[in-house]
């Protein structure tokens, strides 16, 4: 979900947290007779690393639909009163990651709405990059907006497009055809689910079973583990999955288009017992791990990592040079992440909250240590301060991705290129800037070598932040001013195909329905 609160109320660079950031988790649930309250809470607490800002359930109990949301974590925002107030036979869920401005109790989902007497709650994870166009129009016609964001436009839409069908599927299918970006949304009414996701399937999306007769959905399988669903599949890019007393139908919301599912899911965003194509991004990590080895091998005494995420990469790294791993940083497990801090000072404590050197382990090495991205810089620099201070003798800094170069306009926060440290430097200028001893970045093919389809091309990725080739046209107001000068992005699909319809076109098809 986006908010488009400006940047410079959100924050500059140095003082936000040096990763990317997932925009949200969305979990769905179907499961007449069941808590479906509670399954919700337990699966939103297993997507809590998609997002920590804010946190919110919409129970349908057949009759009407009940909501609790706020900001904070998951076990902030619920009580168990609150839980046993929402008995409920379907229900969805929805945790938010959001930058400093966006603090507005509209921004947390699920986004509750009434389109003449139905209720509809919808989850949204991703960004609509031709919200603007939308909303505008929207306003033209006399619709009211609550908030700036563009999960809001999606409900409006379908709103608008399910009062003149009267059939809330066809309100789906239409939205989705005028909606460009990436975005993965779960939607309950009184009595139904639905689940929808971009045509070239940029956010995950995926469907579970539980038990004989109930269903699940989730941005990420650790959801379906918790609540005791197994898999069955990805919901389809383009498609509708509708899940009510009728059972579970499947049609096509719009075409698919070449996919192009988020890369950086497999690099850090999903949690590491998560499974795509069959396998757990934790191997898929160790294997990149390995595969950097190979890239940019280094003598040293042990090898590291910046935990957690770093960990799987690190253990493959050490495993393929044959190198000791050890433990050389202690993570303080109870900060979700760095807070905007004014001051250098502060800033540089921000870092010491979440991390701290283990000297005994350190001292006297030649410390090879490796992370899952390097995407400001900022706090790989306070990291090999914190080793050196400690007594390490050399430090060698690996990223487990390849070099961050461009912005993200698909759901991930990056702000701008100018804040991208690889964007504008060298190799040698990142290692200096970080004061490592050297500096090395797995390749994107060496990337690709190791994720489901990667090479041989039965997967398709968007790899657009390091490559600049985006898979949905951007347009340009949108990124007018994330770009350095001289720098354009390289659209693979023109707008005219990914946007399947004018709101006038669709007006038209839906009168002659
Ligand atoms: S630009 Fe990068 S972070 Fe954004 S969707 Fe594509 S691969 Fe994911």
């Amino acid at each position: 979900m986006l908010d488009v609160t400006p940047l410079d109320e959100r924050g500059t660079a140095g003082e936000r947290d040096d990763k990317l950031h997932e925009e949200c988790g969305v979990f769905g649930v179907w499961a007449p007779g069941r808590d479906v309250a509670r399954i919700t809470y337990f699966a939103l607490r297993a997507l809590q690393h998609r997002g920590q800002e804010s946190a919110g359930i919409a129970v349908g109990d057949g009759k009407t639909v009940l909501i609790r949301k706020d900001l904070g974590l998951v076990t902030q925002v619920f009580s168990d009163d609150d839980l046993s107030a929402m008995p409920g036979k379907v229900a969805c869920g929805h945790c938010r990651y959001g930058t400093a401005g966006a603090k507005g109790w509209e921004s947390a989902q699920p986004h509750l709405s009434t389109i003449d007497d139905i209720i509809i709650a919808l989850a949204h994870n991703g960004t609509l990059v031709n919200f603007d166009d939308l909303r505008r129009e929207l306003i033209e016609m006399g619709i009211p907006f609550r908030s700036n964001t563009d999960s809001e436009v999606a409900a409006r839409l379908i709103g608008y497009f399910t009062q003149r069908s009267h059939r809330l599927r066809t309100g789906i299918a239409h939205t989705m055809r005028m909606l460009e970006g990436g975005y993965a949304m779960v939607l309950v009414r009184e009595n139904a689910l639905y689940a929808f996701r971009d045509p070239h399937g940029i956010r995950p999306l995926v469907l579970g079973r539980l038990g004989d007769d109930g269903w699940v959905v989730a941005s990420e399988t650790c959801a379906l583990d918790i609540s005791g669903a197994t898999f069955v599949r990805e919901v389809e890019p383009g498609e509708i999955i509708r899940i009510s007393d009728d059972g579970i139908r499947s049609e096509r919301g719009c075409r698919a288009l070449s996919p192009a599912n988020c890369i950086f899911e497999h690099v850090y965003f999903s949690r590491p017992d998560s499974v795509k194509d069959g396998t757990s991004f934790y191997l898929m990590r160790h294997n990149m791990g390995r595969r950097l080895a190979q890239e940019t091998p280094v003598d040293a005494d042990l090898v590291i990592s910046v935990p957690d995420s770093g960990t799987p990469a690190a253990e493959g790294f050490a495993q393929e040079l044959g190198i000791p791993f050890g433990t050389g940083l202690i993570k303080n497990r109870y900060v979700a992440r760095t807070f905007i801090q004014p001051t250098q000072e502060l800033r540089q404590m921000g870092v010491r909250l979440k991390l701290n050197a283990l000297p005994d382990v350190v001292r006297g090495k030649r410390l090879v240590m490796v992370d899952d991205s390097i995407v400001r810089g900022t706090t790989s620099r306070q990291i090999v301060r914190m080793l050196k201070a400690a007594g390490a003798v050399e430090v060698h800094v690996r990223s487990a991705s390849p070099m961050v170069m461009w912005p993200c306009f698909y759901g991930i926060d990056t702000g701008s290129q100018d804040q991208l440290i690889a964007a504008s430097n060298t190799l040698e200028e990142i290692r200096a800037h970080i004061e490592a001893d050297s500096v090395g970045f797995l390749s994107t093919e060496g990337l690709l070598a190791c994720v489901p389809g990667g090479t041989d091309g039965t997967c398709g990725y968007c790899k657009a932040c390091f490559t600049g080739e985006y898979p949905v046209e951007i347009p340009h107001s949108f990124w007018k001013e994330r770009f350095l000068p001289g720098y354009e992005p390289n659209n693979l699909t023109p707008a005219s195909e990914t946007s399947q319809m004018s709101l006038e076109e669709a007006e038209k098809a839906l009168s002659q329905e």
